[in-house]
């Protein structure tokens, strides 16, 4: 048969090539980032220019940079570089082309208060690597983001759009400045930011209509939506035309309406975005609902003031740039890493947790190793006075090293620290099913079992109601619990609907994972519905060896909250465990338990009797035994048939049980013989005991396959005692077996239908002797 690509797989095939692009364009654009600041620098003079006219002067010199060093001085005006005129900034940069280069001598000749001056500058500082990390950081930071929600975004449309909007503001941050790349490429850059920001404020108000879930106005009109679309479109129109008529066609410094056009773009984008995330908020049903939007809400915040403070004070333009520009970092870091947390934390969507986990330990590991190596380079000039350059150095390098080194355990207590600190319930929930599974696999009986599981995984969880079906699949019997026992009336009907013949059981059979019922809709609708009606949410089959040989139902979560996909994931791994538990239960029972009569085995009675013979041969205490056999069985057998037969077993051995005790071991010795072990038991009482047996024996009510005739059964008890043990225990335990096979004997010659003592005093070898 030909294999057929399914469109999930080639989605998620489109998808990598996607994000390999993006990683790709990103790491292309920091690579020209690194190469403009290294240039840059490489020529930087430390001085803010402008043109007045024809002429260029220096509006401000900047402290502990080269042209301070020159002495040059805010105000004055640049004759000349080189011996060669600069009357305009373009001027200047063709001159600076030329010369300037490699930590070449300037002469410069510049005008103050009237006076010529004669300079010489030696451009170039060293490279600004905290700027370049900081923005290293940031792209980073963004392209996380995008993986994340495009590594989910067949699914989800709030993750398409988040992918598609993080997407392009990675790479906006990953544009080089464009200082040594020319006008075409500072065109370029400024062309490019103006078409994407309106498609930025599209997506982005398009997104916040999605969170927690769509607007009520876009559910009535979901054509409304076109409308942001058509909007950002238009605002980009506006910015690229008038970026084209103010810059190239038509310059004019008076005019600058592309400022105010900016300007009442940014504040009317923050506006709607923020009024349409308060509106989200006041409606958010849930909780968690809430902390989604308020995350959001919170991840934008910084944001809209930075844009609302930027346009309406003036102050902010003649703030130190050395103040500015990390704020507008940490501003840009808010909205990533808040979305981050409404992600993971409160399950904005919900991510694979291999992904999540990955991405979280990734990027905090990644910007942690960043956060040390930049520590140590700025420790560099600091250590070099102290010590000198060299062992600086070398000091430096090791340390480098020992990050390196570092690298494994670091990660590893980041992820300990990230569970524990960002994923609270999910550890405790882990926690808490080990807990359960290990004390599952105390429980000796199915009842107490599947009771257990029910009570326990209810109280885990947080839900209404947890019921256990547990199907034997050879005897396909049946072992159902539910907590709490309010819950009893949905028992019956979620047995009914998990029988091994219904097409739910089936399904899941098919399945092989733990999915929720809204799930099961799609394959079992009918079955969904039923369950969803009793308020059944999640269903965990348990499966042993391929087969499934049970079903964990739980209900809703108190909280009305929906289940993670990480808590799913969990339970199918605990799933693993409660079936082995579970089979390991019924395989022990299976060894221990006889199937006819439901009494012990032969070897497990045997055991006992070992067990007991041990303690009475250690401590002295009483230890009895009885032989019991059923009275000319065979004549029944032959005149009514083996079944029938095996039917009055069962029924002398069920009213055998309920007369022993709970310490007492009553087996299956042979085909109608049973072994009935008593500790703690001394002659009078195994006699007491022995004559009950036979009492309630020969009282059953039995009738004849034919239905009219009353049967009539009796069992021959022979019962011996231990008395001062001089024996090891395994010779008391022959000895005792013998004894009362020997006191069994005389009671069938005696007559049958009675009890025999044996004390020991005659000959254990003759049966003839009693
Ligand atoms: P007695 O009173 O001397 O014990 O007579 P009896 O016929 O019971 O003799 P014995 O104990 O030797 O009989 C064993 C018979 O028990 C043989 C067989 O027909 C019957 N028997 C043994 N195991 C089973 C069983 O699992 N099912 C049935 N239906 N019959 C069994
Ligand atoms: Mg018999
Ligand atoms: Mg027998």
């Amino acid at each position: 048969m030909q294999s057929v690509a399914s469109p999930g797989r080639a989605a998620s095939v489109q998808l990598r090539s996607l994000a390999a692009v993006l990683v790709a364009i990103c790491g292309v654009l920091l690579t020209l980032s690194v190469i403009d600041e290294v240039n840059f620098s490489s020529m930087r003079m430390g001085v803010f220019l402008s043109e007045q006219d024809n002429a260029v002067i220096i509006e401000a010199v900047e402290p502990d940079l080269p042209a301070q060093a020159a002495g040059l001085a805010g105000g004055d005006r640049l004759l000349a570089i080189e011996g060669q005129p600069v009357p305009t900034l373009v001027e200047l940069n063709r001159v600076l082309d030329q010369h300037g280069k490699d930590g070449e001598a300037l002469s410069l000749e510049v005008e103050r208060a009237g006076e010529v001056l004669r300079l010489t500058l030696t451009p170039g500082v060293s490279a600004d690597i905290n700027r370049l990390l900081g923005q290293i950081v940031l792209v980073a930071a963004y392209l996380g983001l995008a993986l994340l929600a495009a590594s989910h975004q067949h699914k989800d449309m709030r993750a398409r759009l988040l992918a598609i909007f993080v997407g392009i503001i990675a790479i906006e941050l990953a544009l080089p400045g464009t200082r040594t790349f020319g006008a075409a490429a500072a065109y370029g850059t400024l062309f490019f930011w103006m078409l994407t920001t309106g498609i930025q404020f599209s997506l982005e108000l398009h997104m916040v209509s999605l969170i927690p879930s769509r607007l009520p106005l876009l559910k009535r009109h979901p054509r409304l939506v076109i409308l942001y679309y058509v909007a950002g479109a238009a605002a980009s129109a506006v910015l690229l035309w008038l970026a084209v008529s103010e810059l190239l066609l038509f310059p004019d410094p008076e005019i600058n309406r592309l400022g105010a056009a900016e300007d009442v773009m940014m504040v009317g984008w923050a506006t709607l975005v923020t009024l349409v995330l308060v509106r989200q908020l006041a409606r958010a049903g849930s909780a968690r609902e809430r902390n989604q939007t308020l995350l959001v809400l919170v991840g934008l915040t910084p944001w809209v003031v930075y844009v609302l403070l930027t346009t309406f004070w003036s102050g902010w333009a003649v703030l130190d740039q050395a103040w500015t520009e990390p704020i507008e970092n940490i501003v840009l870091l808010f909205f990533p890493a808040a979305v981050f947390v409404a992600i993971f934390r409160y399950g904005l969507f919900d991510v694979e947790s291999f992904v999540r986990r990955s991405l979280v330990y990734g990027t905090v590991t990644v910007l942690l190793i960043v956060l040390l190596y930049a520590l140590l380079t700025a420790a560099l000039p600091w250590l070099s006075e102290q010590v000198g350059s060299d062992l600086a150095h070398w000091v430096i390098t090791a340390g480098a090293l020992m990050i390196g080194a570092l690298f494994r355990p670091l990660r590893h207590g980041i992820e300990q620290a990230v569970e524990k600190g960002l994923f609270p319930e999910r550890s405790a929930l882990r926690k808490r099913l080990i807990e359960i599974a290990g004390a599952l696999s105390q429980e000796n009986s199915l009842e107490a079992l599947t009771r257990r599981l029910a009570s326990d995984t209810r109280s885990a969880l947080h839900v209404d109601w947890s019921a256990v079906v547990a199907i034997d699949a050879t005897t396909r019997a049946v072992h159902s619990a539910i907590c709490p026992d309010s819950a009893e009336t949905h028992r019956a009907r979620l047995t009914g609907l998990l029988d091994t013949q219904s097409g739910a059981f089936r399904g899941l059979a098919r399945l092989r994972k733990t999915i929720t019922v809204s799930r099961l809709g799609k394959h079992q609708p009918e079955a969904a519905r039923a369950l969803a009606a009793m308020g059944a949410e999640a269903l965990v089959p348990l499966y042993f060896q391929r087969r499934m040989i049970g079903i964990l139902c739980l209900s809703t979560k108190r909280s009305g909250e929906l289940y993670l996909r990480e808590e799913l994931e969990l339970l199918d791994l605990f799933s693993h465990q409660i079936a082995a538990s579970l089979e390991n239960l019924r395989l022990f029972q299976d060894a221990t338990y006889e199937e006819l009569t439901g009494l012990l085995r032969r070897e497990a009675v045997l055991r006992r009797l070992q067990i007991e013979a041990a303690r009475s041969a250690r401590n002295g205490s009483e230890l009895s035994v009885a032989m019991i056999d059923l009275d000319r069985f065979k004549e029944f057998n032959d005149a009514h048939g083996h079944l029938f037969g095996d039917r009055i077993l069962e029924q002398v051995a069920s009213a055998m049980q309920t007369r022993v005790r709970e310490v007492d071991a009553l087996g299956r010795y042979g085909g109608e013989e049973f072994l009935l072990v008593l500790p703690n038991t001394g002659e009078s009482g195994a006699r007491r005991v022995a004559e009950a047996l036979r009492q309630s024996v020969s009282e059953l009510q039995l009738t004849a396959p034919d239905g009219q005739s009353g049967i009539h059964i009796t069992i021959s008890v022979g019962i011996a005692t231990a008395s001062e043990q001089t024996e090891g225990a395994h010779t008391l335990a022959r000895e005792l077996i013998r004894r009362a096979d020997a006191a069994l004997y005389a009671a069938k010659r005696a007559g049958r239908n009675r009890v025999v003592f044996h004390d020991g005093s005659i000959d254990p070898e003759d049966p003839a002797a009693v």
